[in-house]
């Protein structure tokens, strides 16, 4: 008797501790279990937390429940189900809270009595949102471009894959690659917020542009590319790319700042231009180059020729990490000179770069890809340095040297110091050197930006707005910083004598430039009629080829010096040995300039 007593206490300890660590798994299990009868109807069941259900009672009615034995009668482990085999991994969804779906997995294991019958399922369901939600962020972040939204290579690839199974000479299929112009320029000065912003933007507008069935896909960068379907003739790709040019070119205001943007696309087509996604996507890629390189802000097809040319561009950029140290850059300088005493005031510095093969290369061909790569600091550095010990070699000491500074460099951080450093190399007092920039530097946001231009300042440099009257409101740029002096673009010195009201704007520059007290040069002067209009409205200096054109460091001396008044002609041909402009100016007398 006592030995069947001590049994049972031991069998009821077992028991008890069986019990615990079924209750010890349960309450660590997130899940909801469950139990059938053997006509799968439900029979019992806790709820253990977990996002499954509110308070921990289950009945038949409950969503989780009804939802799972619709799916064990119909879904995929139907005939597990009637085969009373175990299952695994059921995935199914009820109505969650505000519109969300509630994702569940169940699991199950058919229950047979000790003579096996059949007595129903018993198994678990866990609340899977969590996880259903990840998987599909992860699927859209595969196949979307998270920034845009917009589709991403992956889904570009497939994209056009469907749409060339599909093309048929009636039903042609255009690939239209397209360039932000300067989007890296806007992305160092404004900032990268900035810079995502109107990434997204663009993204909006070009969505707008196309129809359901085309797409849209951004690929890196500011590379975006259209596919465009079921096209009858080339005509209604051009349609779309002025389509979007016109949507793009719309101003917009980012981040408090105005930007200004132009889209320079490069189309191609099926068939000639290829019929693989790889063939068509590099050939619309060229004629974007093309495009890009020779008038940005616009689009062009593909054309067979363009390859060679563009291949040649390619290595511009490759060619241009060696060029400093191959010693391959080399500067003009072209004088400024004061409207009132004719003398030479300042010289500008106009880089160029002796190609070994191409021959001598102009800055507008290679300074937007040394921007594009980073490269204009190191070659900026070297233009500073070059001109500054170029400028002590000047007979007199006092004409100025003007150097040229991109925004990218004032990105930099190191332009300062290295501004600096070029000053005492050379010797030249920081009054003597002049730093051109553009409103392009002043839309950098704010603060480094315009204590970097104090700094310069205060080592005696002056500090000059190059381009004026182009690109942004340059009056709100004019009053940000003090500058020295207003280079009027040449374009509304071309216009001068034309319909368009140049003459109207240099009066209202110069104007603006005589209250402030600054500078006012017109730039690229080519006439005398020119000249007179620009003398009568109040320029104080000029520069342009009536005067000189660049010329090597070598030449400058000669061309420094005031002409002594009164100097008859025949002197000045044999003091000055180069060609002598006689203009006309309003008065009627003859003004001789150099
Ligand atoms: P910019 O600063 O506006 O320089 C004046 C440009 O106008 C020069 O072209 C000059 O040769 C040209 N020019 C001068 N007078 C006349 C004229 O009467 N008629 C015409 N049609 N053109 C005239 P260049 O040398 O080709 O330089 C183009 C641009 O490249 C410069 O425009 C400047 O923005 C940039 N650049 C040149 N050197 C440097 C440099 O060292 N660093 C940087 N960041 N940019 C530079
Ligand atoms: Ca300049
Ligand atoms: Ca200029």
């Amino acid at each position: 008797m006592a030995q069947a007593t001590e049994r049972l206490k031991q069998e009821l300890r077992k028991l008890r501790e069986c019990k615990q660590r079924l209750g010890d798994f349960i309450s660590t299990a997130s899940d909801l279990l469950w139990e059938t009868d053997a006509e799968m109807n439900f029979v019992s069941g806790e709820c253990l937390g977990g996002a499954a259900c509110k308070d921990h009672s289950i009945t038949a009615a409950c969503p989780q429940i009804t939802a799972m034995l619709d799916e064990l009668r119909t879904g995929p482990f139907s005939d597990s189900v009637a085969a009373r085999e175990s299952y695994r991994g059921l995935e199914y969804s009820i109505p969650g809270p505000s519109n969300t779906a509630l994702w569940l997995e169940s699991n199950g294991n058919p229950v047979f009595n000790a003579a096996g019958d059949f007595l129903g399922y018993r198994g678990t369901c866990r609340n899977i949102t969590e996880r259903k939600a990840n998987e599909s962020t992860i699927a859209f972040l595969a196949r979307y471009d998270s920034l845009t939204k917009l589709p991403n290579r992956v889904l570009f690839r497939e994209r056009i894959e469907q749409a060339l199974a599909r093309a048929t000479p009636e039903s042609r299929v255009a690939v239209l690659c397209l360039d932000l112009d300067r989007f890296k320029v806007v992305n160092d000065t404004l900032g990268h917020s900035t810079g995502d912003a109107l990434l997204r933007t663009v993204a909006d507008r070009l969505s707008r542009c196309v129809r359901s069935i085309d797409t849209v896909a951004r690929l890196g960068g500011d590379e975006f590319v259209v596919i465009q379907v079921g096209l009858e003739k080339a005509e209604e790709a051009a349609a779309l790319a002025n389509r979007i040019e016109e949507a793009l070119n719309e101003p917009c205001v980012l981040d408090g700042h105005y930007v200004t943007t132009k889209i320079t696309i490069g189309i191609a087509l099926t068939p000639e231009d290829g019929t693989s996604p790889e063939e068509l996507l590099r050939h619309a890629d060229i004629a974007l180059y093309r495009a890009k390189f020779e008038e940005p802000g616009t689009w062009c097809f593909f054309e067979a020729h363009m390859g060679a040319r563009v291949e040649s561009r390619r290595s511009l950029e490759t060619g241009m990490r060696d060029a400093i140290v191959r010693n391959e850059f080399e500067l003009d300088y072209q004088p400024l000179y004061s409207v009132a005493s004719h003398e030479v005031l300042s010289v500008e510095a106009l880089l160029r770069w002796r190609h070994p093969v191409r021959g001598v290369i102009g800055p507008n061909e290679f300074i937007p890809i040394a921007e594009e790569s980073g490269l204009i600091v190191p070659i900026g550095e070297w233009v500073l340095r070059r001109a500054c010990r170029d400028a002590m070699q000047w007979p007199g000491g006092r004409v100025s040297v003007a150097v040229n500074l991109s925004p990218v460099q004032f990105k930099s951080r190191r332009l300062v110091a290295a501004v600096k450093e070029a000053l005492a190399e050379s010797g030249l007092p920081g009054h003597r050197l002049e730093l051109e920039i553009t409103e392009a530097v002043l839309m950098q946001s704010g603060e480094a930006t315009l204590r970097a231009l104090h700094e310069l300042r205060n080592l005696g440099a002056r500090v000059s707005l190059d381009d004026f009257g182009t690109g942004y409101s340059s009056l709100s740029y004019l009053r940000s910083f003090p500058f020295d002096k207003i280079k009027i673009d040449q374009s509304f010195i071309r216009d001068l004598t034309g319909a368009r009201g140049g003459a109207a704007i240099v009066r209202a520059i110069a104007g603006l430039g005589a209250s402030l007290s600054l500078a006012t040069t017109a730039e690229g002067v080519e006439t005398p009629e020119q000249f007179a209009i620009l003398q009568a409205e109040g320029c104080t200096e000029v520069q342009g080829f009536l005067f000189s054109r660049p010329v090597p460091a070598r030449n400058i001396p000669a061309l420094i010096g005031q002409i002594p008044p009164g100097l008859p002609e025949s002197d000045l041909a044999a003091r000055f040995p180069w060609p002598v402009n006689r203009l006309p100016v309003p008065n009627g007398e003859n003004l001789v300039l150099r």
